[in-house]
Formats: C-alpha cells, structure tokens, sequence
C-alpha cells in the first residue's frame, strides 16, 4: 500500500503553512473586528514553527505520527494567544490516535482531522453555535466521515470536509460569539465571520490539497 512517509507529510504541513502566510492580513482584519487582530500573526507564526520542527525531526528520522506531538509543542512554544493550546491539544489529540505509524495510510489524514478538530474541541469545550473555529472544524469533521461511510475515496472526503468547513466558516456571521475576546461584543459581533473559523477553513483546505500534491507527485514518481 503506498503510504505518506514522514517527508512527505512535512510537504502536507508546508502547504498548510502557506495557505495560512497567505491568508494572514484577512485573518488579522477579521480578528481585529471583533478581538485583537492578532490571529494571523499568531496562526502563520504557530504553522511556521510547526514546519521548521517537523521537518528538523523527520531529517533525524522521525517516523510520521511522531511529527505530531512535536507540531503540538512548537505551536504551544511559538504561539501565546488563545490559538496556541488549541491548536497544540489538536496535535496532540491527532497524535495519540495516530501513534506508532512510521509512515501514514492515506485515510490517516482523515483521522488527522478529526483528531485535530476533537483535540481542540475538548480544549476549548467551544459547543456548536460558539462561534468559534469549531463551527468549521465540526462540519469539515462530520462531512468527511459521511462521504467516508458512503464509500468516498481520501480525496473526495477531504473535499467534502473543505466545502463543509468554508460553509461553517460562513455560517459564524450570523453567529453571537460566547467564546473569548469576542463574547465581550455580544450581539455586535454579528455580522462578523469568526476569524477561528477562517482560519480553520484554510487548514482544512490547505490539507486537501497537500493531499493532492502527495497524489500528484505519486503519479509522476510512478
Ligand atoms: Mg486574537
């Protein structure tokens, strides 16, 4: 079975990473609507650190699942505001399921997910409707097991978990936040997308389409 090895799953955080550098002045203006405009810096800085360490560790060998507690620690250590334990109780939660893989199983990547949105769910006990990045997270999380369940391939979970994920993103706007610095605003952060969610949304996609790097570059290695 062809599988993603540790090199290649850095390649999948590196195009995570990206996306979220790219998105990051959008990330900021949402977040300085409604909180302290500080969670694209935090997010590109986070997946920054994420990628410098997982790649170190992988060049000494490190197997695949073994990146992940390591992403959770540099996105801990790089990353003080709220995003950081989040996201590092996602790695973390991904990392405890995953444990032991050498190398990932493409529908490993799906589990990464769901680990990831789980993790960080228990961390910020966020409930739907908080609108937090758990109303991306969850949707992406529940999409993908459905296409998962109705025979879908890796591929088309993911974008069904991405589609599912920018709808949920969306949906924070007609959402009164109760999490964080946005609770403050009540129902003036209304109208507002939850910058969390925006955020989540380019992870999820970002994940997709490393995933079709990884097919891309299995295609022409063939
Ligand atoms: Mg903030």
């Amino acid at each position: 079975m062809t599988r993603i090895a540790a090199e290649q799953f850095v390649e999948i955080l590196r195009i995570v990473s990206a996306r979220i550098d790219e998105a990051r002045e959008h990330l900021a203006e949402l977040d300085g609507a409604i909180g302290d405009a500080d969670h694209g810096r935090t997010m590109s800085e986070g997946f920054a650190a994420v990628v410098r360490d997982a790649h170190e560790a992988a060049r000494r060998g490190a197997g695949a699942a073994e990146l992940l507690p390591i992403a959770a620690r540099s996105f801990l250590n790089a990353v003080g505001a709220t995003a950081g334990p989040l996201y590092a109780g996602g790695f973390a939660e991904a990392g405890r399921r995953l444990a032991g893989r050498a190398a990932l199983a493409d529908a490993d990547l799906l589990v990464l997910l769901a680990g990831l949105g789980e993790g960080i769910a228990r961390r910020g006990r966020a409930v739907p409707g908080d609108k937090t990045m758990m109303d991306a997270y969850g949707p992406a999380i529940r999409a993908a097991s459905a296409a998962e369940a109705d025979g879908a391939g890796v591929g088309e979970a993911l974008r069904a978990a991405a589609r599912a994920a920018a709808e949920g993103r969306e949906a924070t706007r007609t959402m009164i936040a109760s999490k964080g610095r946005a609770a403050r605003l009540g129902t003036r952060s209304l109208g507002h997308v939850d910058p969390g969610a925006a955020s989540a949304a380019v992870v999820v996609d970002a994940l997709r389409e490393g995933y079709e790097a990884v097919l891309a570059r299995r295609r022409t290695d063939r």
